[in-house]
């Protein structure tokens, strides 16, 4: 099986590299039959990286023109990566959304810690809101993670376990300790206790930060067990990473158990086979 579609991507509108229609053309060439687009939701707080409420309208719009113009070769679909601090959205304007947690909000410190940016902010969060104390951060963040689930319900939930972004070589905390990984399994069954397709996102390693896809493998079998659903995205942020690792994803999502993969469509998200392929 090869992947036809990335639901997971970025544009000039955010913090993409790459504009709507240089994306579209690079999603052409990697023979994907659908691209769907998740430009950052408006985030009053921190505006380095999201879309204003102007640009969201634009955006849609410039999709739109883009969905007609390319309609021989491929499907335009309009999502958005709506982030657990943006405030209500109207759904009915996107054809899916992804549900992402990028901050951690701490009441002590008035602060919104983003968790994916640099090394001195983790820190900062776990220090000063967390008294050093990672265990209660991981706590905060999965909370987080299921009442997006829960709440909101989105399609996809974005980069499970995006707090490992920063961690290579262990550097803040232990991937592997019995304690962690309990809640981010807690976190992941309430996902899929939603019908939120968990995704495997490539976007960290593409970054060169980590060499292994969001959610690290002992979370993909678990949700592969508990008969969750997956999708494959690469969370690109410009041409070049359009379908970047989909081979190797593929072939991990089979690893772990998945007998289906979810892509996107014109209808939305579907399910697809891996079982013809032995
Ligand atoms: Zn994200
Ligand atoms: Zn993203």
């Amino acid at each position: 099986m090869k992947l036809t579609a990335n639901a997971h991507t970025h544009t000039t509108w955010c913090d993409g590299k790459n504009t709507a229609e240089e994306m579209v053309q690079a999603a052409i060439a990697a023979g994907f039959d659908c691209i769907g687009f998740s430009g950052h939701s408006y985030t009053a707080f921190d505006e380095s990286y999201a879309m204003s409420l102007a640009a969201t309208e634009l955006y849609r719009k410039e999709l739109l023109k883009l969905r007609q113009k390319y309609k021989e070769q491929i499907y335009v679909s309009i999502g958005l990566e709506w982030d657990w601090y943006s405030d209500q959205i109207p759904r009915e304007a996107y054809d899916y959304v992804i549900g992402s947690v990028h901050y951690i909000y701490s009441d002590r410190t008035g602060k919104y810690y983003t968790i994916d940016y640099t090394p001195e902010e983790f820190s900062d969060c776990l220090t000063e809101a967390f008294d050093g104390d990672f265990f209660a951060m991981a706590k905060a963040y999965y909370t987080s993670v299921a009442d997006m689930a829960t709440q909101r319900k989105p399609d996809i939930i974005g980069h499970l376990d995006l707090l490992r972004k920063l961690n290579a070589d262990n550097r803040f905390f232990d991937e592997t300790e019995e304690a962690y990984l309990t809640l981010a399994k807690k976190a992941a069954k309430v996902c899929i206790e939603n019908g939120c397709i968990i995704e495997i996102n490539t976007g960290g390693m593409y970054k060169g930060y980590r060499d292994t896809p969001y959610p690290a493998m002992q979370l993909l079998r678990y949700i592969a067990q508990e008969n969750g659903k997956i999708a494959i995205h690469s969370d690109a942020h410009d041409t070049k990473g359009i379908d970047f690792y989909f081979p190797e994803a593929l072939q991990m999502a089979k690893d772990a158990g998945f007998r289906e993969v979810w892509q996107l469509t014109k209808q939305g998200m579907q399910p697809f086979s891996l079982d013809e392929e032995k």
